[in-house]
């Protein structure tokens, strides 16, 4: 269920987790440090201000966009004993705790680093836990982040907290999108979703965290309204390897096996997600300009470039292209070989830029 453009979204999701992370983690994350989102965090305050709180609430939108940064700010504003302004106020016993990662009714849940999904046996344990009662606050609040990551046994054994929750239960999902996760599962919880951001606004974060007003633009366009995107991107790892791919794709096809087989090799030891995230953002241009005549709005630094492209291109081969790019970032969550799979992608690239078929690319022939 629209599972290409998901996985192309997953590109650098990891380090957004932690990117979109604001620096006010220390004194514990408010509402008011979020950017964006008024409505979704409006309708959560009004929720908690009145205390009538839904038992489980589904915070979906796309990777990067801050979902975790809300959830944990309502978590924290649940918990919290004397609340200022509808925030948290980050003194009392509760925030301190909170902030701290040490609060005994707050969880948070998450696929473990090496792996695809969560597992059962979180969900069981966290059920386990959520059965008990509050240890110091009024509330337990269980945090179940990037819950599309949930397996589907892990969904059904979650089914069973959703169906009869204990009384002082809050869990805040969050996940890239609704659908991904089963119906059963995403009616009983109260969905708000949360929309990508302006681009200004995505570019006022990254100046804040200290970037040039101009280099603070340019990111914010290609991260398509995603904080956690943008931030992931403004390594200087990251914008070698946009450089890199970015100087490579307009002459893609006049390039020899070798230089394309030395992009792999340069690029595999680089920030690949950035590389895989521009690589298909560069395409995604291409057809929209090729297709609207408009301006690319993700790399608007090679507008030319992707203009002179979209004039000799098919929209039906730059879809092809775009669907090699994502095959790619799939085979890559698979752990493929990092070098091979670029490489493949590449001459997969080059072939349908020459003569729009893929060839005899797997073999090697050049
Ligand atoms: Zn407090």
């Amino acid at each position: 269920m629209g599972g290409r453009r998901l996985r192309l979204d997953r590109v650098g999701a990891r380090p957004h987790r932690r990117g979109g992370r604001a620096p006010t983690r220390e004194g514990g994350v408010r509402f008011a440090d979020v950017v964006g989102h008024g409505r979704a965090i409006e309708r959560l305050r009004r929720a908690a201000a009145a205390d009538r709180l839904a038992a489980a609430y589904l915070l979906s939108g796309p990777p990067g966009i801050g979902k975790r940064l809300v959830a944990d700010a309502f978590a924290a504003r649940i918990l919290c004993a004397a609340p200022v302004a509808g925030d948290a106020c980050q003194a009392c016993a509760h925030c301190t705790r909170v902030a701290a990662g040490t609060h005994p009714d707050l969880r948070t849940v998450e696929r473990d680093a090496e792996r695809r999904d969560i597992r059962i046996e979180q969900v069981r344990e966290l059920a386990r836990w959520l059965a008990l009662q509050p240890l110091m606050a009024h509330r337990k609040v269980a945090i179940i982040d990037g819950a599309h990551c949930l397996s589907e046994p892990a969904q059904n054994a979650l089914l069973k907290t959703l169906e009869e929750p204990p009384p002082s239960a809050v869990l805040l999902l969050t996940a890239a999108a609704a659908a991904l996760l089963l119906p059963t599962v995403r009616s009983r919880c109260q969905a708000v979703r949360m929309d990508p951001l302006p681009p200004e606004a995505v570019a006022r974060v990254l100046v804040a965290r200290g970037a040039a007003p101009e280099r603070a633009a340019l990111l914010a366009a290609e991260a398509e309204g995603s904080p956690g995107r943008a931030v992931a991107l403004s390594g200087d790892e990251e914008a070698r390897a946009r450089a890199a791919v970015l100087k490579a794709l307009p002459a893609l096809g006049t390039a020899d096996a070798a230089a394309l087989s030395a992009l792999a090799q340069e690029l595999s030891r680089g920030a690949v997600d950035a590389a895989l995230g521009t690589t298909a953002s560069w395409y995604r241009d291409v057809l929209e300009t090729a297709l609207t005549g408009d301006p690319p709005r993700r790399n608007p630094d090679a507008a030319a470039a992707v203009r002179a492209a979209a004039d000799r291109s098919q929209p039906a081969r730059l879809l092809r292209q775009l669907e090699v790019v994502c095959d790619t970032i799939d085979a890559l969550a698979r752990n493929a070989n990092r070098v091979l799979a670029l490489e493949t992608m590449l001459l997969a690239l080059r072939a349908l830029e020459r003569d729009g078929t893929v060839g005899d690319l797997v073999d090697g022939s050049a």
